[in-house]
């Protein structure tokens, strides 16, 4: 990603994040600071998009939205298992160079 750049640089870069990979959006963007010392992106504007969990029952269908307050994921309805339909998400939405 950084290689295709080129010569120009990275004004920012605008990254998806689901709220269930528990990333630190703290300690991520010092990581990104660090690596990118020399690259094209040097000194870019790290833009993150929280993404929030969305789960659904593999019994009813139920779709419920995230619930830390019970320590399993659990069908809210049924009590049976669910499946995650979002909030995994790790991905690089945009990169925006310089002109
Ligand atoms: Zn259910």
């Amino acid at each position: 990603m950084l290689e295709a750049a080129g010569n120009r640089k990275v004004s920012d870069v605008h990254l998806r994040i689901g709220e269930l990979t528990f990333i630190s959006e703290e300690q991520l963007r010092f990581a990104i600071r660090l690596l990118s010392v020399g690259t094209a992106a040097e000194g870019c504007d790290v833009r993150i998009d929280p993404v929030s969990p969305e789960f659904e029952c593999v019994s009813c269908g139920h779709i419920s939205t995230a619930d830390f307050s019970s320590p399993a994921f659990a069908c809210g309805k049924c009590g049976a298992d669910v499946r995650v339909l979002r909030g995994k998400e790790f991905s690089v939405d945009k990169v925006v160079l310089y002109d």
